[in-house]
């Protein structure tokens, strides 16, 4: 086989260890600093939205822009005038790649906005745009000969803005769907200004429409809708859940939900792991991104013999962390997303501390929405009751004896998204992987940051529907299921 197909090719993104890169990247961000910017819906006519809301920076509380919020008219109106993109597969797929060519074109900008907007480190930035133009490039080469299903309403997280938005919009357009793009609250400016690009590189503006808004009143009026023909959603599980019942009382049966949901995603570290390689990879896993993503460890499983020498390496590399405005190249990890998010991971800290279960906790910066990576001492996964979407590992130790318990119990959660595994030993990996249920299992590695194309990514359970994006198999869900036809 040929492998330079063209959809084998990922973005190569940034090598920030590169000089002249970096001072590339600081000059294309410069005019961006500072600036602000207005989000609007974007409709096939005249939106007249309802009142504007601030958009602030998580880092200092700075504002940073506004978004008119979309009124009840601007959805029926999108409703009303949505329209499939008829196109042939080629001009569709030439003005996807188009768009991946704006998307880099228009980097510094989306740098500065995932750093002012979402709080992103540059290595987080980074890897988020080229998530973005992998998932553009991806499925443009690989659209099916198929029916769209209609309108499709895409609605994605605030982790993710520039790179999950894109890929629900861009596997909607590839298939020919109408799209009605709603952006998470605290993320709308990136989003409105992918949009703009996309149209910008011949997305007609009939075939995708902007609205941002509260999911309670936008979400909720597009997903319960009888012209829908789809949904895809990430977020968490409880909100899927309530998209379903809405779509379950007005949709026709079989309209598809694509839903990416949470996770209690564990890492099992045996007795023969190599200790610097899982130190390395419980730090990333846990508290890159603020360990705002849902692949992110919450649960590390150390083997009882080797448990006190790794925590106390692992210990050693939180001290080292720096947190702090991501603007700066040094910073290993920004804010959470905002003060509601923080107040919820402060309690959950608060709680485990009152109990004297709390093993060590960095001090958070001042001024924004930081909250100081902590590690929490609990007996096993079934203590967590939920998950906490922010930089907070909780460890557990286990016998060699329990390895199947303890897997049992991680399955147990009803979860299924990620999970990691460190260890020598062959047979292991195959008896583990083999009896985990999770969507994206690592082993001797990281556990976030899946590549599209070579990793493509979704849960199982509480974790989601699949299919996984950036897969294979993607795109058949966003077609009319009677003539889905997949070139695969
Ligand atoms: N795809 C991302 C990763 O592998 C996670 C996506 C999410 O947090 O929703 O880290």
């Amino acid at each position: 086989p040929n492998l330079f197909q063209p959809e084998r090719i990922n973005s190569k993104g940034f090598d920030l260890r590169h000089a002249p890169t970096l001072s590339a990247i600081d000059e294309a961000r410069a005019p961006f600093r500072s600036a602000t910017w207005d989000a609007v819906p974007l409709i096939a006519g005249e939106a007249m939205p309802e009142t504007r809301v601030a958009v602030t920076n998580p880092s200092d509380l700075s504002e940073i822009g506004s978004v008119a919020q979309s009124s009840a008219e601007d959805v029926e109106l999108a409703l009303a005038s949505a329209s499939t993109w008829d196109a042939p597969a080629e001009m569709r797929a030439a003005a996807l790649n188009k768009a991946a060519d704006l998307y880099e074109a228009n980097y510094g900008e989306l740098f500065a906005l995932l750093a002012r907007e979402a709080g992103k480190t540059q290595m987080d930035a980074v890897a988020e745009l080229r998530e973005a133009v992998d998932f553009l490039r991806y499925y443009a080469a690989r659209i099916p000969d198929a029916a769209p299903a209609g309108i499709f309403t895409c609605i994605s997280p605030w982790n993710f803005p520039l790179a999950i938005f894109t890929g629900q919009v861009s596997a909607a357009l590839a298939t020919g769907n109408a799209v009605l793009a709603k952006p998470a609250d605290q993320t709308p400016l990136v989003a409105f200004r992918a949009v703009e690009l996309m149209h910008e590189a011949g997305v007609p503006r009939e075939v995708l429409q902007f609205l941002p808004g509260r999911g309670s009143k936008v979400g909720a009026a597009i997903t319960g809708d009888a012209r829908v023909g789809g949904v895809a959603f990430t977020g968490s599980t409880a909100t899927a859940m309530r998209i379903r019942a809405a779509m379950a009382d007005n949709c026709a049966p079989g309209t598809p939900l694509i839903a990416e949901t949470g996770g209690l995603n564990a890492m099992i570290v045996d007795s023969t792991a190599l200790p610097e390689q899982a130190v390395q990879a419980v730090i990333e896993s846990a508290f890159q991104s603020a360990g705002q993503r849902c692949s992110a460890l919450r649960c590390l499983y150390l083997q009882e013999d080797v448990a006190e020498g790794v925590l106390t390496m692992l210990k050693g590399a939180m001290e080292v962390l720096d947190l702090g405005d991501p603007w700066a190249l040094s910073i290993d990890s920004g804010p959470v997303i905002d003060e509601g998010s923080r107040a919820k991971i402060l309690a959950h800290i608060d709680q485990a501390r009152s109990e004297g279960r709390v093993l060590k906790e960095m001090q958070a910066p001042q001024g924004g929405t930081f909250v100081g990576p902590t590690l929490i001492q609990i007996d096993g996964i079934s203590d967590l009751q939920e998950e906490i979407f922010g930089p907070v590992l909780h460890v557990a130790t286990f016998k060699s004896r329990q390895l199947d318990d303890v897997i049992d119990a991680i399955n147990a959660t009803g979860y299924g998204l990620t999970f990691g595994l460190q260890t020598r030993i062959d047979d292991r990996v195959q008896h583990v992987c083999d009896r985990i249920h999770a969507g994206n299992i690592y082993v001797n590695r990281n556990q976030i940051g899946a590549i599209v194309g070579s990793q493509p990514f979704g849960g199982e359970g509480l974790s989601g529907t699949g299919p996984k994006a950036g897969g294979p198999h993607y795109l058949a869900r966003f077609c009319a299921p009677d003539r889905q036809q997949s070139t695969e």
